[in-house]
């Protein structure tokens, strides 16, 4: 062959998709070995495109991509899970975006991170099995647990068993909690600091648990309603200190590099 190409095989999930010219399509994927990859799927918006269903969001995929001056193009296609009870309720697709999106915010390309792929397959398999309207209370349960071993995995775990000041062993008592600084204050080292929330211990005691435990240890925890509001409350503004954290440093950066 004159002009040799080099071609690469990987499994991935298909994170998010954009158009692209008149029936091309980029889609944005996460890999076991190369982190977040961009490829190029072309002609497939076309209907007689063969790999249009091998690439549908939450797809998990075995791809071959051929190398290119732009994004790589994907060659060959072919599904491995479809998670296709998942795609039957509103909830679940709500739940699977967002977890798409999460993996996408909070990860970078060529960045290997195999605990994060069999995070992202974990939560995938389990929203399909909890595709049932009644399933609701576990499928909260288990964005709650994908958040925190999200954050764990990608250096954001917050600190929920140590004073972040006095580095002593929080107490089953009401402890402050300061989302910018990652973690909780004892009562004393919190006196006096006005930037922090109180947190009540039976919340602290399951954050605990989730960040510590396995799915399997967790998924058949009964968790009272008031306290799930709260973990989400939580979580979600935790969440959003660090990506407006990392949003920022990246404005910086480029600002710098400019
Ligand atoms: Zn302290």
């Amino acid at each position: 062959m004159a002009n040799r190409i080099r071609s690469t095989g990987t499994r991935a999930v298909i994170l998010r998709r954009r158009d692209y010219g008149d029936a091309d399509r980029i889609v944005t994927t996460y890999t076991p070995s190369l982190g977040k990859q961009e490829f190029i799927a072309k002609g497939i918006r076309k209907t007689s495109s063969r790999k249009a269903g091998h690439l549908e969001l939450f797809t998990h995929s075995a791809l071959q991509v051929a190398d290119a001056r732009t994004w790589p193009i994907i060659t060959e296609a072919a599904t491995i899970e479809s998670f296709r009870t998942l795609r039957t309720n509103l909830a679940t697709i709500g739940a699977a975006n967002y977890i798409a999106e999460l993996i996408d915010r909070f990860t970078e390309a060529n960045d290997e991170n195999q605990p994060l792929w069999e995070l992202l397959l974990l939560a995938l398999r389990e929203l399909d099995q909890a595709a049932d309207d009644d399933a609701a209370p576990r499928r909260a349960l288990l964005l709650r647990w994908f958040e925190l071993h999200l954050l764990g995995l990608t250096g954001f775990q917050p600190q929920l068993f140590h004073c972040l000041s006095c580095g002593e062993a929080l107490e089953p008592v009401q402890n402050f909690l300061s989302l910018s600084d990652g973690g909780l204050y004892c009562p004393a080292c919190a006196t006096g600091n006005r930037d922090l929330e109180a947190l009540d211990p039976d919340v602290l005691k399951v954050l605990r648990y989730l960040q510590r435990e396995p799915w399997p240890a967790v998924y058949q925890l009964s968790v009272r309603p008031a306290i799930m509001l709260r973990m989400e409350n939580v979580l979600h503004r935790y969440l959003l200190t660090i990506l407006e954290y990392r949003l920022r440093s990246t404005d910086f950066l480029h600002h710098v590099q400019g």
